[in-house]
């Protein structure tokens, strides 16, 4: 495995057993079926409770039966998670950063003693709602709303393009209170079996096929008091993006090094005129930019891992991470698939998957076009936003 600047040497035993733990996961449990999958646009169901098993749910977080490992550790899960495919690593992300990590930070006792453990042994599946059909790069002009109704809200509006929500037991769901002055952004955990809650699948995806993504109506659902969380403002949701941006930052770096070992592994071996093509200058470049390239990005998340274990990380420096790395792994995976000729478009090699993959993962969690006006307003001090 593609580790150049020899980062392995500065893990410790835990981190070491972890990255061990999901790489063994990954070959064995997704590599087999994921091309199916893949095509077949559907998610590997039973890989749920396994990774809750294998403790693969916000395993950086501590208390409830959650194992509080570093933040290289979880990095280093994310990472081999999505060499498998991203919509694994979504999985894991949505289930552990979008919505352990509110419920953990933002709720109450109850709320913690209902959802933590369940969710971690993914015996319950969690969703996040945070985008609607009308707002997405701006979640704060949302038109979801809640109004109190006795010790409780009325929830109204729709939230798309959500992970797991056609098969999520809760939603944590934002939407404006109504009720309280000036109308804050507040996070309902909301059971979807509740009346007046639906979910509809999205099928038509061309990426991140092997992951389900869907649409959460809302018409008048009651939610009571007690699934409130004690936040208020956007953030709320944008706390949990930073957590799931950072685990995005290592995650790509996963997929753009399971292209470039294919692409290696098929470089030595497919012969054209007469020579392994791994032996022409031609293809030795393009394995040295892509090297060169995921060491950089490996780098970048290395760091972020220390700035966020002292609680130093700034939410611009993961958004840094989160579109340098996304972006190196969409142009990596397109090179290694053209390194494979024609067998680069089939789904028996996964740089093409990837590749597809890395269409939503640019787009997800802030676009790569916000993640640069975020960093253009902390590099200038000038918000491109107002
Ligand atoms: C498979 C998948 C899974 C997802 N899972 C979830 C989930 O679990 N929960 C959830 O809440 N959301 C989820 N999303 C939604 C995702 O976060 C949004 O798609 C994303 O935020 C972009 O919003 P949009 O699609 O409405 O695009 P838009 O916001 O309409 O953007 C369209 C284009 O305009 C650009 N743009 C927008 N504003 C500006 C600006 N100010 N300056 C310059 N360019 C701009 C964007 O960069 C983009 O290129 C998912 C999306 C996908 C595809």
């Amino acid at each position: 495995m593609l580790d150049y600047v020899d980062l392995e040497t500065d893990l410790d035993q835990e981190e070491r057993l972890i990255r061990d733990t999901a790489r063994e996961f990954v070959d064995e449990e997704v590599r087999p079926d994921i091309g199916e999958h893949f095509l077949d646009g559907t998610f590997p169901t039973d890989l749920i409770p396994e990774m809750g098993e294998l403790g693969f749910y916000a395993p950086n977080l501590d208390g409830y039966g959650l194992p509080n490992v570093s933040e290289r550790a979880y990095g280093l899960l994310m990472q081999e998670l999505e060499a498998g495919d991203s919509g694994v690593r979504s999985m894991a992300s949505v289930q552990g950063a979008l919505v352990m990590y509110p419920i953990h930070a933002f709720g109450t006792a109850d709320q913690k003693e209902r959802w933590l453990p369940a969710l971690g042994r993914g015996e319950a599946v969690g969703c996040f709602g945070l985008t609607e059909p009308e707002h997405g790069s701006d979640p704060s002009s949302m038109a979801t709303t809640a109004e109190r109704d006795g010790d409780g809200y009325r929830l109204s509006g729709s939230k798309t393009w959500i992970t797991n929500a056609p098969i999520a037991d809760v939603a944590v769901v934002w939407a404006r209170d109504r009720s309280a002055e000036g109308s804050p952004v507040r996070g309902f955990l909301v059971e979807t079996d509740r009346d007046g809650v639906t979910t509809q699948p999205i099928h038509e995806k061309l990426s991140l096929r092997a992951s389900i993504t869907g649409e959460i109506s809302l018409s008048n659902a009651w939610v009571p008091e007690a699934d409130v969380l004690d936040v208020e403002g956007m953030k709320g949701p944008l706390s949990c993006l930073t957590q799931a941006r950072y685990g995005i930052a290592w995650g790509a770096v996963g997929a753009a090094r399971d292209c470039f070992e294919t692409a290696r592994e098929y470089a030595t071996e497919r012969e054209q005129f007469g020579r392994p093509i791994g032996a022409f200058q031609l293809q030795q470049e393009k394995l040295a930019e892509t090297a060169t390239r995921i060491t950089t990005a490996q780098l970048l998340a290395h760091r972020l891992a220390d700035l966020k274990e002292r609680g130093d990380l700034r939410p611009q420096q993961v958004s840094m991470a989160k579109r340098n790395n996304v972006r190196m792994a969409r142009e990596e995976s397109r090179r290694a698939r053209e390194m494979l000729g024609g067998n680069g478009i089939t789904a028996d090699y996964p740089p093409m998957r990837h590749l597809a993959n890395m269409e939503t993962v640019y787009t997800y969690e802030g676009t790569h076009d916000i993640h640069s006006l975020i960093l253009g307003e902390d590099l200038t001090g000038l918000s491109a936003f107002e």
